[in-house]
């Protein structure tokens, strides 16, 4: 049997600057980076979705990036994605292989 799936995580937010939140007007908004992935076994496979929503540091309200005009889109992305490291979302790319040589070479010999 092999557990697989795809499955989505919010990462950790980023202080964004230059956006009011429409909701209470407060200019404390943070930029939380989202990520969908393949996985086998639990082990992250390949991103398929890098997305990201805006929330307020006062109301908590929450926005997605898509619903904002394109070049404000593409600054919470890139904010939320600054400090993100994605690698580990394509580790099973590695692993997956070198599982399959280790368990042909020993019990190929
Ligand atoms: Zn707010």
């Amino acid at each position: 049997m092999i557990i697989y799936g795809a499955k989505g995580k919010s990462l950790k937010a980023e202080p964004f600057e230059g956006k009011k939140c429409a909701h209470c007007g407060n200019t404390t908004q943070f930029a939380v980076p989202v990520v969908r992935y393949i996985h086998i076994f639990f082990i992250p496979i390949f991103l398929i979705k890098k997305t990201a929503f805006l929330i307020c540091g006062h109301c908590k309200k929450q926005t997605e990036a898509k619903d904002f005009e394109k070049e404000i889109k593409v600054d919470i992305k890139e904010k939320a994605y600054e400090n993100t490291k994605l690698f580990k979302y394509f580790i099973g790319l590695l692993v997956i292989p070198a599982f399959v040589l280790f368990i042909t070479l020993v019990t190929g010999m």
